[in-house]
């Protein structure tokens, strides 16, 4: 047999966590304690209220057949309602709405529904690998749009050259921003809307952790008037309701957009299980449920320590407003690849360094609050011993 892989999976970067990842394993193996802070999934369990409705729904037939793949009514209902509640901003639960398998599923689906090849896709960097990759899979250019800390990690999006925004079809956001914990506000959603509509490109905005902030509530696209002529926004249970095992997540906002992806989940899947949509959409009508805020309290208590901790030991960090991220500039201008490496060698603590998530990223590491508050202490007061 020949070369296995197609090229547009060798065009893909390398990727960069690899290495980190092998030197992580073999600590483990070696038995020494790892403190874990560069995962991005949720250690609590899912909610009491929302396992109860899921064994419910489990012995009803109606749930063990094939699903429809824009989901069940039920379950678009509560999504349109929880965008109303959530943003005050009133949707079609028929047309306006979509279950999804986790975000992921649709945000890597959405190029091959809208993008036709050689046409641009605007792709944040730094930024989450999926819209890259799912660009690369359907035959779209990817152009980078940098993020930078002076910019507060939004896109210029006037320095986006004419002729790119000419053969430009989709643009990816992230807001609250994974890594850097970023927020956009109503103001920047405005400026993309209208760069949208000039431009002729649909945007779709990952809202994966716009239920995960410990200030202000983040802003949705969707709350922009006429967003819904250029925009989709897809929610995810996954970080929100500690989910990221279930699947399940929603599209929301422009109809043709949303019509076009369910055509080709039409071809290749067949949506997600009917009786997690019914879970799903129980958790959606409890969003404000004491177990869901519960969350939120136990990462801001994690955050409130690691910050202050990293920033005595050299790091450059503030406290992020949303996600459950810590974005930290490295020490003395240490690259994030040696600090990443070194803070796993000499401390036991991994965290992600981040150049893996772009270029922008060099200088920087992140760590998650997805630990609890004693192994974070224990982890900054090795990180405290390294001589930077
Ligand atoms: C975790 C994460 C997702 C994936 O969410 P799923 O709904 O579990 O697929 C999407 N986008 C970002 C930025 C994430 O961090």
């Amino acid at each position: 047999m020949g070369e296995v892989r197609s090229q547009r999976l060798q065009v893909l970067p390398p990727y960069l966590f690899v290495e980190i990842d092998r030197k992580k394993r073999r600590a483990i193996e070696a038995g020494r304690d790892v403190i874990d802070l560069s995962i991005g999934d949720p250690d609590k369990p899912t909610p009491k209220f929302i396992r109860e409705h899921m064994a419910r729904a489990i012995e009803d037939p109606a749930n063990h057949r094939y699903p429809l793949e824009v989901g069940v009514p039920a379950f678009r209902q509560n999504a349109a309602a929880f965008v109303q509640h959530r943003f005050g901003v009133t949707l079609d639960p028929q047309t306006q709405i979509m279950a999804v398998i986790g975000s992921k599923e649709g945000l890597a689906h959405l190029p091959l529904a809208v993008v036709n090849p050689g046409q641009v896709v605007l792709v944040p960097d730094l930024g989450y690998t999926v819209y890259y990759a799912a660009t690369i899979f359907a035959g779209g250019e990817p152009y980078r749009m940098a993020l930078s800390e002076k910019n507060g990690w939004l896109p210029d999006l006037d320095a986006v050259p004419a002729d790119v925004c000419r053969r430009a079809r989709l643009m990816y956001l992230n807001y609250p921003n994974n890594p850097t914990a970023a927020v956009a506000d109503e103001h920047f959603y405005r400026r993309v809307v209208d760069f949208a509509r000039r431009h002729d490109i649909i945007v779709v905005q990952d809202a994966a952790y716009s239920e995960v902030y410990f200030e202000s509530r983040p802003p949705s696209i969707l709350e922009v008037p006429g967003a819904v002529d250029v925009a989709v926004e897809i929610h995810t249970l996954s970080k929100t309701f500690n989910m990221t095992g279930w699947r399940i997540g929603f599209a929301a906002g422009n109809a043709e957009v949303l019509a076009a992806l369910a055509a080709v989940k039409a071809n290749i899947d067949s949506g997600q299980s009917n009786a997690i949509q019914a879970a799903a959409a129980e958790a959606l009508a409890q969003a404000d449920h004491v177990e869901v805020k519960a969350m939120l309290d136990i990462y801001r208590e994690r955050r409130d320590v690691l910050v202050p901790g990293l920033a005595d030991s050299g790091f450059d960090v503030r406290k992020p407003q949303a996600t459950f991220y810590v974005w930290a500039r490295c020490p003395k201008g240490l690259a994030s690849m040696e600090v990443a490496g070194r803070l796993l060698d000499e401390a036991d603590v991994n965290m992600v360094p981040g150049i893996g998530f772009g270029e922008p990223g060099r200088d920087y590491i992140r760590a998650a609050l997805t630990a609890p508050v004693d192994r974070v202490r224990e982890a900054l007061h090795r990180i405290a011993r390294i001589k930077w």
